[in-house]
């Protein structure tokens, strides 16, 4: 796969255009988000916004989106250290959680607004209405699946949304963590 922008070339611009003030939904439709080749996408990333486009194709190359590197970036500002992309199930080695703190059993996802079928944000697209409404309700199913197993596995998950402030989602996480912390001591 062939890379026209220095990856981190694209994380020093990304951050240029946000901040620990912003909303985590203005991350991500901060201009940066560059819309890709259309050779890259094939026709029916088309209908898609530049923002959704840009997180499909995140998605597809397994890297980072923008709401969640914010947050990353933001909780290690905070001094936290955690674990990316950890995998906690050994019966299912695909599933991943975004950030993890493991031996807290603390997971942390974030979760686009539309890719995830947000309850407040989540629109029908008005184009491959069945492809698109079948593909988001697959991923709500998914992290459904991925809650049961993370409750059986005995973590606790915190579920931030691309729409909430970014200064409240770090300090719900700092909070169990903390919380965590004092119950590991005592
Ligand atoms: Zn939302």
């Amino acid at each position: 796969m062939c890379a026209k922008r220095h990856p981190h070339a694209y994380i020093l611009s990304f951050f240029a255009h946000s901040s620990a003030a912003g909303t985590l939904r203005v991350a991500v439709r901060s201009p940066p988000t560059r819309v890709p080749p259309s050779s890259d996408t094939g026709g029916v990333a088309d209908f898609l916004t530049p923002a959704e486009r840009s997180e499909r194709m995140a998605r597809i190359r397994g890297k980072d989106t923008g709401p969640e590197l914010a947050l990353r970036r933001a909780l290690f500002a905070e001094g936290l250290r955690y674990r990316v992309r950890y995998r906690p199930f050994p019966e299912n080695r695909r599933m991943s959680v975004d950030v993890a703190f493991t031996r807290l059993r603390i997971a942390v996802e974030v979760r686009g607004c539309y890719w995830h079928g947000c309850p407040e944000h989540y629109r029908q697209a008005s184009s491959n209405v069945t492809y698109w409404s079948g593909k988001i309700s697959g991923n709500v199913a998914r992290d459904e699946r991925k809650e049961r197993l993370l409750e059986a596995h005995g973590w606790s998950l915190i579920v931030v949304w691309e729409h909430e402030r970014l200064g409240d989602a770090v300090e719900r996480v700092l909070d169990a963590v903390r919380e965590a912390r004092d119950a590991d001591a005592s």
